[in-house]
């Protein structure tokens, strides 16, 4: 039995409640007390029987989160209003219509929002899925829903004690999976470390203690050093007339968990325990000046790390941070990172959005970076364009958030902010759709790169297009960017959809030429005769020429009797006098060899991968064990042992008529580099020849261009055609074909 004392808990509660008052003070306008007094008595009336799993009044937890809105985040009334009744309409009588006659259409429709996205997310659940995708809808009308719902999952987390083991660790992981990362992207940094923090401390209890004690332990050493390291600093800054704050603070238990871990060291090697940071007072029009006279005067007394410095007054980060990290040598020889920022900078680090969005609407000089709203359009658009399944948006929409970003250029010197690990393709989808299917490559920093080229900080990029160049399957390999990703599968689908209408098209007419009626039964006979799941499936594959409509033909021909027949010659072809005497009896007795392209439908042969031969190349069958009968060059590798050592399994075969049937054939080619090469020769391929090209990769170095191109050709004839004219194209030195 837990005692409950009544009025302390009275008294407790009347204690939150003011506190808020207290905090919101500031910024309340007339009406908002008693707006959030209304507010506060509805919730505390409509949860008044109900308990926390702790046995805390219920009350508190809705008073939790919206302090954590007024304190941590900087929300206004209108989200303290939201979150005291964030939990009234899932919880009792109260429906969204009595918070709109009460409370006003916005905070009905933030609280409906909160409302859809409610309960537990499971990954892999699809329902959960589609509620955090609307959630994130509402983001683009009104980010406050996000806002509100990291501080309702701020304070579960902080009393997460309470809650039985399997549910901490589910709450805990989907935390780590979804809430930090999002509180992260929207600038959140004390939140976001704390929700880390915590998950560590659910998941992995011991190794959080141990790190705890041994920051606890280390601490009058740390202070002690830190007091040494910044006195010198401070001294000069005071003499130069700065108004300053200057705070040493340790790191995050789950960022020094992660250094550990990925640098497999125990604590005490750990160099970077804490970072020193240096906030200034000052005016914003002198802000970076002075910043930088203060990285000046800290690198007087201390000598930087070249590679460790981070300017982000100058580029902010897409999700407002800004500051300029320094990491200097200490006199005890130990790194000590510096971070440099005013003050405005420091709340906007802490606090994020809320803060950034108040100093934005101050000042009308547009200084800080809009990359936050950009990012909210992003999502936005998006959401839109994206009809695909809502696990598959999710974990695209994840792996968005969690990536740090580069900075890199177009030709004319415009900022883009990517992901890290984003490559050329991804830039250019990002320049514009129309650009992104279109690219071949790209030139960065004047070189040649192929499109899955990874872009660095600070890289200009040039995208270089062709017309005939269209996205394929394996190109959602080389993107990261859930934009590019859900535009490729945009032009996935709707060149699958016409490849299905082309090739629906050419058995309309190929039918009617065979005197035949087109209906679905016929169709369904066709698909059974291709061994085709779908009918759809049968079409794209006509449509895409996988299958040669001249082969439909042999569908009319095709009865039970031959298919026996098929069969018997399969199981006697054993050698190349059985196999002759078959296809005589079969085809006449002018016929004694394998023609390809047209004894498909009495024999069963396919190209051999080892060689990968064309029509025109000088080939042979064979007759194997298990495959069927496989065609080979008389070049090919293989064929000397082969035709030596099992003579009597060869078969005479030659090609049939030049059909409109594509090869793929490898080239390599070589060259000194130049501007506009990959260009000229891509123009070659497609424009001049009308081949279809499957992949080229690049690479230059020093000045020398190697290059490996797959496309389609129809004969020998015409991929000789193609190597002469590629070998004229100005810097090119060698054509060679490669199997
Ligand atoms: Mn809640």
């Amino acid at each position: 039995m837990i005692q409950v004392d009544l009025e302390e808990e009275r008294k407790e509660i009347l204690k939150r409640y003011r506190r808020i008052l207290r905090q919101a003070k500031p910024i309340l306008k007339e009406g908002d007390a008693k707006l959030i007094k209304r507010a506060f008595n509805v919730s505390l009336e409509a949860h008044k029987d109900m308990r926390r799993k702790s046995g805390e009044p219920y009350i508190y937890h809705p008073l939790e989160v919206a302090l954590i809105c007024v304190e941590e985040i900087g929300l206004g009334t209108t989200s303290i209003v939201s979150a005291l009744l964030h939990d009234v309409v899932e919880d009792t009588d109260w429906e969204l219509e009595d918070i709109d006659r009460e409370f006003g259409h916005k905070v009905m429709t933030i609280i409906d929002g909160l409302t859809k996205i409610s309960g537990v997310f499971e990954y892999g659940s699809s329902q959960q899925a589609e509620n955090f995708r609307k959630m994130l809808l509402t983001l683009s009308d009104d980010v406050r829903v996000i806002l509100i719902k990291i501080a309702d999952r701020l304070n579960n987390m902080r009393t997460l004690a309470s809650m039985p083991r399997h549910k901490q660790l589910k709450i805990a992981s989907e935390t780590m999976y979804l809430y930090a990362p999002l509180a992260h992207r929207l600038g959140l940094y004390a939140i976001k470390s704390e929700l880390e923090d915590l998950y560590l401390k659910y998941t992995d209890t011991d190794t959080y203690k141990d790190i705890v004690n041994k920051i606890n332990e280390s601490k009058s050493y740390r202070n002690r050093f830190i007091r040494s390291f910044i006195q010198p600093i401070e001294e000069e800054l005071n003499r130069q007339g700065f108004s300053f704050t200057i705070k040493g603070r340790p790191k995050s238990v789950f960022s020094i968990y992660n250094k550990m871990k990925k640098q497999g060291i125990p604590f005490e090697e750990v160099y970077d325990l804490f970072a020193v940071r240096i906030i200034l007072d000052s005016e914003l029009e002198s802000e970076k000046a002075d910043c930088w006279q203060v990285y000046s005067i800290v690198t007087d007394f201390y000598r930087p790390n070249p590679d460790r410095l981070r300017d982000w007054i100058s580029t902010p980060r897409s999700n407002g941070y800004e500051s300029l990290h320094t990491t200097v040598m200490s006199n005890t020889g130990q790194w000590v990172e510096v971070q440099i920022r005013t003050s405005r900078m420091d709340e906007i680090a802490e606090r994020g959005y809320a803060a950034h969005w108040k100093y934005k609407e101050k000042d009308s000089s547009g200084k800080g970076s809009s990359g936050l709203d950009d990012w909210i359009t992003q999502v936005r658009s998006m959401l839109e364009s994206n009809d695909g399944n809502a696990i598959e948006f999710m974990d695209d929409f994840r792996g968005n958030l969690f990536h740090e970003e580069v900075f890199v250029f177009t030709p004319k010197g415009d900022l883009k902010v990517l992901p890290f690990g984003a490559t050329a393709l991804d830039f250019a989808f990002e320049i514009h759709t129309e650009v992104g299917a279109r690219c071949i490559g790209a030139k960065v920093n004047q070189k040649l790169v192929p499109i899955n080229h990874k872009l660095k900080n600070g890289d200009q990029v040039e995208i270089l297009t062709s017309n005939k160049q269209k996205p394929t399957e394996d190109w959602l390999n080389n993107v990261m960017t859930s934009r590019a990703k859900a535009k490729i599968k945009d032009a996935l689908r709707e060149e699958k959809k016409s490849a299905i209408l082309d090739g629906k098209e050419i058995i309309q007419r190929k039918l009617k030429q065979m005197k035949m009626d087109f209906n679905s039964e016929t169709v369904e006979k066709l698909r059974a005769f291709f061994e085709l799941k779908t009918a759809n499936e049968f079409y794209y594959r006509v449509g895409k020429g996988i299958i040669d409509p001249t082969t439909i033909k042999s569908f009319k021909d095709f009865k039970e009797t031959q298919k026996l027949k098929h069969k018997a010659i399969q199981e006697k072809v054993k050698d190349e006098s059985t196999f002759t005497k078959e296809i005589k009896s079969l085809k006449g007795p002018d016929h004694d060899q394998l023609l390809i392209g047209e004894d498909m439908d009495v024999v069963d042969y396919i190209l051999a991968k080892c060689c990968n031969p064309i029509p025109g190349d000088d080939v042979f069958g064979f007759v194997t064990v298990n495959e069927g009968i496989k065609i080979h060059r008389t070049s090919c590798p293989n064929a000397l042992e082969l035709l030596s050592n099992h003579g009597n399994r060869v078969i005479k075969a030659r090609w049939t008529s030049q059909k409109e049937i594509a090869f793929l054939a490898g080239l390599h080619i070589v060259g000194t580099d130049r501007v506009g090469l990959i260009n000229d020769v891509t123009k070659v391929i497609s424009n001049e020849l009308k081949v279809n090209m499957r992949s080229i990769t690049v690479d230059s170095d020093a000045g020398i261009f190697e290059g490996t191109i797959k496309l389609y050709v129809h004969s020998t004839e015409h991929l000789d055609k193609l190597m002469k004219n590629l070998s004229q194209v100005e810097g090119i030195i060698k054509v060679s074909r490669f199997d």
